[in-house]
């Protein structure tokens, strides 16, 4: 098979070529550079391999670590470029089609798996040159009486030669004899090393069992022991090594020597460090990650008696509407600023924060009276996210809502308590969020989770549990009934009826809303026709149907929809596709063609929360829109008496900023005659709302008793 100009072969050459390039300077091998990059081409293969694998198989990874000790690349700096190389380049240059945020999760997977198979594949290596070394040094014991001289050269050799740090010592702890390895470890200059006292090398890392070892070796009560052991630089810094000492006995078996081998592994260990940090760490905003909180949550409960512990759970409102308008540099960077905010929330030892993934993070406290504590912490993170955060000129306002989960250590998995605090997190944004909740383990047991109703989605289509609600828009003018909104709803065999905030975002998370969203718009039209048929005097109602944004995406939109007007002979005018304002801000003109399209045959496009999305007022004549529909929270704002003056002015605002660019303006949530009398004062064209109707089934659209018809 020949390789395109730029297909994936050659960019797997040039990863392999850019590797080499990096780790070849710093090798012990006797290959030249063209024969090394032969010999990474097929590691980088087995790499790209692992990244693109249906699972990731760590075994991969760790494999292509102990290749690398290897082909000689036994120095930690050639480890440290392989991963610094891998996590630049390999998502890349080999990272195919797939999702750029799973494959650079699966190539820092991957990063560790190297690291680890390396740093195994070293210490095995180590111990084979130990081993080797200790054999040597033994056989030169036994081996006085008959080759004494020849064993003498060849313990001179390896002692002299080897790699690896060796001194000699007698029982007092003497130091008799040390090799250029060894005086090189301890800063080149051998009167600090020789005639040393092995006492005088004590550290305060060193454990209290690591001097007992020594003196049971000294009294000839053991042959050997093996300890990692920090030790004093002249310099000032730390040593760390693997240290092995034997004990040499004489001839007649009396204890007479002793042998220290000694691997320096400041480095690996400084790596070590290194890519744990990197490994509980969230690379964003430095905060714990989601290892490191389960690692703490763990320890907070497997505490003794007495002990406690306190979770907070958050998750902001509306983040996803800043990530999607303001784009996801602004949502990183108001995600930093949240997590600072949370950092300086935890000021107590035992309380930690960690950032668990996207917009959630978590607060942890524990000690004996976490009771209180938890509901200190959580008011500090609500008054802390309450000052707005300026992103980009803007004044950010950031929500949260937190699930609080306390009770005493020992009783619950850290799985359990992480699922009582998500559903009642959930609980708190279900209450309108920006506030916090305590669990309530009976609730709990009666909550639907999450995943719970992911895996049932799918069967849920299939056996024909969904079923839609009608709620209708009533002219303002002459409190006339325009049409209505079909509003999704799952009737679940266990959980009763569920509404569309509980299983949309699944159904987008899964895919699923394509085919959901296929079936509403079908079984709206279906009913839009069946009105039309029933109450022909009344002329055409109008029907919305709401769109989410992977139906945007989906390359069938406009040929799903003509079809099922085609089938149903049904006018598109009579159809109003709803578009949340989130979804189309950054759009760019490919994302647009398909709504441009259904806009010029006649479908309306509604621009549906409007008012949420923090968008460019001048960027709406660049839609395909209609109508905008202004956002529940315009009209909470005029249910206070009087109502808040700036909330009007808005709302005069758009209404005529709308009506220039004529589109006309629809208002959503009108609980009370006072809204709707304000409402159309201010000139709004339509109104949807309690005051007029909840939404309901289909055949009672047609015998409302409207309140503002009657008028
Ligand atoms: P939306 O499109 O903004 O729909 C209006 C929501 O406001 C509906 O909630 C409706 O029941 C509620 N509402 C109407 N009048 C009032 C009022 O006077 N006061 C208050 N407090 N609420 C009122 P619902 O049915 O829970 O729907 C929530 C959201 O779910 C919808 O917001 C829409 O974005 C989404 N959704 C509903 N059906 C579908 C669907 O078939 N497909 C997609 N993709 N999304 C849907
Ligand atoms: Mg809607
Ligand atoms: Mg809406």
């Amino acid at each position: 098979m020949t390789a395109e100009p730029d297909g994936p072969e050659d960019r797997l050459r040039r990863f392999a070529t850019i590797w080499s390039r990096a780790v070849f300077p710093v090798t012990a091998t006797s290959l030249n550079r063209a024969e090394f990059d032969a010999l990474l081409m097929p590691l980088a293969r087995q790499l790209r391999d692992a990244l693109l694998a249906r699972t990731l198989d760590a075994a991969q990874g760790q494999a292509i670590g102990a290749a690398l000790v290897e082909v000689h690349c036994t120095d930690p700096e050639a480890l440290s470029r392989t991963l610094d190389v891998v996590d630049a380049y390999l998502v890349l240059y080999c990272g195919g089609d797939g999702s750029t945020e799973e494959l650079r999760s699966r190539s820092a997977r991957l990063q560790h798996a190297v690291a680890a198979g390396y740093a195994g594949a070293l210490r095995d290596r180590t111990l084979i040159e130990q081993e080797a070394i200790a054999r040597a040094a033994q056989e030169a014991r036994y081996a006085v009486a008959e080759a004494l001289h020849t064993s003498e050269v060849r313990f001179r050799a390896v002692f002299e030669e080897a790699a690896t740090g060796i001194g000699i010592a007698d029982l007092d702890g003497c130091m008799l004899e040390a090799n250029d390895a060894l005086v090189r470890m301890f800063g080149g200059s051998e009167q600090l090393v020789r005639g040393r006292k092995l006492k005088d090398w004590s550290h305060p890392e060193d454990t209290p069992h690591l001097w007992r070892l020594y003196d049971e070796l000294v009294r000839g009560e053991r042959e050997h022991y093996r300890v990692e052991k920090a030790f004093h630089r002249p310099d000032g810094t730390v040593l760390w090594t693997n240290l092995t000492v034997s004990l040499l006995r004489d001839a007649e078996g009396r204890p007479q020597y002793q042998l220290a081998l000694m691997e320096d592994t400041t480095e690996r260990r400084l790596l070590n460090l290194r890519l744990r940090y990197e490994a509980t760490h969230d690379a964003l905003t430095g905060l714990p990650n989601r290892t490191l909180f389960f690692e703490r949550l763990e320890k907070a409960l497997a505490a003794g008696d007495g002990m406690r512990f306190g979770l907070c759970y958050l998750d902001l409102d509306g983040f996803k509407t800043i990530n999607d308008s303001l784009g996801h540099a602004a949502g990183d960077r108001l995600l930093v600023e949240v997590a600072d905010r949370l950092q300086a929330c935890v000021t107590v030892p035992g309380e930690m924060v960690a950032r668990l993934g996207g917009d959630e993070f978590v607060a942890l406290t524990s000690g004996p009276c976490t009771e209180t504590d938890v509901d200190d912490l959580a008011g500090r993170i609500m008054t802390a996210l309450a000052t707005p955060v300026r992103i980009e000129g803007r004044e950010l306002t950031v929500r949260g809502s937190i699930g609080i989960v306390e009770g005493p250590a020992k009783e619950r998995s850290p799985a359990e308590v992480l699922r009582s605090a998500d559903i009642t997190m959930y609980r708190a944004k279900h209450a309108g969020g920006n506030r916090y909740e305590l669990a309530d383990p009976e609730a709990d047991q009666r909550t639907i989770t999450r995943h719970g109703l992911t895996t049932a989605l799918p069967v849920a289509l299939e056996r024909g549990e969904f079923f839609i609600e009608y709620q209708p828009l009533v002219d303002l003018g002459d409190g006339s009934v325009r049409g209505a909104e079909a509003l999704v709803r799952w009737s679940h065999p266990q959980h009763g009826v569920l509404g569309p905030d509980r299983f949309i975002p699944l159904a987008e998370n899964t895919g699923l809303i394509v085919p959901l969203g296929r079936w509403v718009l079908e079984e709206s039209v279906r009913q839009a026709r069946h009105w039309q048929d029933r109450h022909a005097d009344a002329g055409p109602l109008r029907i919305n149907v709401n769109l989410s944004p992977c139906q945007l995406h989906h390359p069938q939109l406009v040929s799903d929809t003509v079809d099922i007007l085609d089938r149903h002979g049904l006018d598109p005018s009579v159809l109003c596709l709803e578009v949340t304002e989130s979804a189309l801000i950054g759009a760019d003109d490919d994302l647009l063609k398909p709504l441009r399209r259904l806009s010029e045959m006649g479908v309306n496009i509604a621009l549906d929360d409007f008012g949420t999305g923090y968008s460019n007022l001048a960027n709406l004549r660049r839609l395909p829109v209609g109508i905008l529909k202004l956002d529940r929270s315009f009209t909470q704002g005029m249910q206070q008496f009087p109502a808040d003056p700036t909330d009007l002015k808005i709302v005069e605002g758009i209404v005529s900023l709308a009506h220039s660019l004529d589109l006309s303006v629809t208002v959503e949530g009108v609980e009370t005659g006072a809204q709707a009398e304000a409402l159309r004062d201010m000139g709004c064209d339509t109104a949807q709302g309690w005051y007029y109707a909840r939404p309901g089934p289909p055949d009672r659209l047609h015998q409302l008793a409207l309140a503002d018809a009657t008028s």
